[in-house]
């Protein structure tokens, strides 16, 4: 059963890549104090929690940090100019609120849209892009706006909009990745006895450009890495190319980022255990912290458990609530399971 209670409070926890410290850092300590034996940060901001084993040494990582968008202007009316931090379709910012952390705490703005009424049929073929769209934070002037606690620097994310669809279904900005970080969390607390040397690593600024899973990686030196990250699901206008469905379990990339004995290992584990595994065809790297953990040092045997959404990087990023259940279910027994064999391909 997935306890929404903390989910929701994993999802809403702030922190922009390189802005974890703002809350998700001490959110993730929390639920992982006393269920682990160390925790420690590093000087980057990512949180290794250590259950010890004889091993292998496992590093499994999920990211806390969010795309989101920063102030870089102020004009004299008082709006906010903007960009974007990771990955952020401007298009899914307009009509939409913002909640930014200024130095007098929490402010939300709205980016403004053209009423129906008003535009010109050139403004229907129109899509907001990052040089014309701006933020209204209720200022009149740059001065109001400073008064507000608005800097260049401030830093911003989607608005918190956790809505509960139907029985199964959630929709939420910042499923990618807070689901699996949450999943991680709960399959940390979950394991019992265990072999492997277990790192769990809630690792930074994933969204631009796997750089802390790059620094955890040297600083563990484990044989295995697992990512938790999100991936698609079949949704609207995939035109038939996502093969992985809503509800029907986790989603296990294979490919070269991918290490095929771990792999073959977690459909075992799957079948022993009755969980629900689909299989992701990802020819290149993936866009995961595997990507980096593989390459790390002498390498390390890699894989990738994702729980599949619709809607990526929007506001409205789907998930069915048994998928996140079964990726807890599959990462505890996996880690509990697993020995020391042989990795190489
Ligand atoms: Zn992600």
């Amino acid at each position: 059963m997935v306890d929404i209670e903390l989910l929701k409070r994993i999802v809403e926890a702030p922190g922009v890549s390189g802005y974890e410290f703002m809350g998700i850092r001490d959110a993730v300590i929390e639920a992982l104090e006393g269920h682990v034996d160390e925790i420690r940060v590093d000087k980057l901001g990512n949180v290794i929690a250590r259950k010890k084993g004889e091993g292998p040494k496992v590093m499994v990582a999920a990211h806390m940090d969010k795309i989101g968008v920063m102030v870089n202007h102020i004009d004299k009316n008082g709006y906010l100019h903007i960009v974007p931090v990771g990955g952020v379709d401007p298009r899914t910012l307009v009509a939409q609120r913002i909640r930014f952390f200024t130095e007098k705490g929490e402010r939300f703005g709205v980016v403004g849209h053209i009423p129906p009424h008003l535009q010109k049929p050139e403004d229907r073929k129109k899509a907001a892009d990052w040089d014309t769209l701006v933020v209204d934070v209720g200022a009149d002037s740059d001065e109001e706006a400073g008064e507000m606690g608005f800097r260049i620097g401030t830093i911003g994310e989607f608005a918190p909009a956790f809505t509960r669809l139907n029985e199964n279904r959630i929709a939420t900005p910042y499923l990618d990745d807070r689901v699996c970080l949450y999943a991680m969390i709960e399959a940390a607390r979950a394991v019992e006895e265990h072999t492997a040397d277990l790192y769990f690593v809630a690792s930074v600024q994933e969204e631009v450009g796997l750089r802390g899973a790059r620094v955890a990686s040297y600083a563990i030196d484990a044989e295995i890495g697992i990512a938790m990250d999100v991936t698609f699901a079949k949704q609207t206008g995939d035109k038939g190319k996502i093969v992985p469905e809503l509800g029907k379990g986790p989603v296990m990339d294979v490919g070269p980022n991918i290490n095929p004995r771990i792999r073959a290992f977690a459909d075992e584990v799957a079948k022993k255990y009755d969980i629900p595994l689909q299989v992701e065809a990802s020819p290149r790297p993936t866009g995961t912290d595997a990507n980096i953990m593989q390459i790390n040092r002498e390498g390390m045997a890699t894989a990738v458990l994702s729980v599949p959404i619709r809607y990526m990087h929007s506001q409205v990023e789907l998930a069915d609530l048994r998928d996140i259940d079964s990726t807890v279910k599959l990462a505890k027994h996996l880690l509990e399971e697993l020995r020391p064999m042989d990795l190489t391909p």
